[in-house]
């Protein structure tokens, strides 16, 4: 286990090429930072500059061509397909732009949905996914289907969800890029509160300035460097 000062999230000149036939397209060009437990940091950058790459080589959806992560002390990429999907599950939590609920199932049964991996939820495990649902304002929701329910508490559904199994990193793609302005808002406090108040790693992809500027640190991605704004 790391010590309580060590960093829970590391990434270490992180490079990242897509070869293409007529091509190479250097998208990520050395990316380094380390965050501690409870930090945030914001992402801009001009569509393409990527973001989203970078987003998902943190959380293990994508492998870096060269350069490595390091998440609570350990190497995503070290391990098997298995072992590898179980990290993702359990120790980072995503949140996206368009959400990614199950559109059949219910606000509850959708926050449950990273306990599932390990068979029926327990008690303790429901407990908390009302409790975190009670947290971003939907204890009257939780049996409401996503298509009864605004952008807006769509989106906090997605980060009650993000927390459900405690993990030691939220990534977040745009999560309010699809929202009107009262909406955004709203979702960008809990997004910030919620994380802090659990100790939680939380990176979001932004073209927010307002929620940019809301975070602890703030970088653009730019010529696949991140510099401090
Ligand atoms: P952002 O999220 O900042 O808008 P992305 O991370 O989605 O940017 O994309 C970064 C760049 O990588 C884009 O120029 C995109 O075209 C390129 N890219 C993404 N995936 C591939 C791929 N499989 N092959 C080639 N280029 C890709
Ligand atoms: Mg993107």
């Amino acid at each position: 286990m790391p010590s309580p000062s060590s960093p829970i999230l590391v990434a270490t000149e992180i490079r990242k090429v897509y070869q293409t036939p007529s091509e190479e397209i250097v998208v990520l060009n050395g990316v380094s930072f380390a965050l501690q437990a409870g930090e945030n940091m914001a992402i801009v950058g001009p569509s393409g500059a990527g973001k989203s790459t970078l987003l998902q080589i943190l959380g293990a959806l994508d492998r870096p061509t060269s350069g490595s992560v390091s998440v609570g002390g350990v190497d995503p990429f070290t391990m098997n397909e298995n072992q590898q999907a179980r990290f993702r599950n359990e120790k980072i939590g995503f949140i996206f732009q368009d959400h990614h609920l199950l559109p059949q199932w219910n606000v509850l049964e959708n926050t449950l949905l990273p306990a599932l991996a390990n068979g029926n939820p327990s008690v303790e495990v429901r407990d908390r996914a009302v409790r975190l649902l009670e947290r971003v304002g939907l204890q009257h929701r939780m049996t409401h289907l996503p298509s009864q329910l605004s952008g807006g508490e769509r989106e906090r559904v997605a980060v009650a969800r993000s927390l459900l199994l405690k993990p030691m990193v939220v990534l977040a793609d745009e999560p309010t890029g699809n929202l009107d302005r009262h909406s955004a808002e709203n979702v960008s406090q809990l997004l910030l509160e919620v994380p802090q108040e659990e100790n939680t790693v939380l990176i979001v992809v932004t073209h927010s300035s307002t929620l940019a500027a809301k975070m602890q640190r703030c970088y653009e991605l730019n010529a696949g460097k991140l510099q401090l704004t």
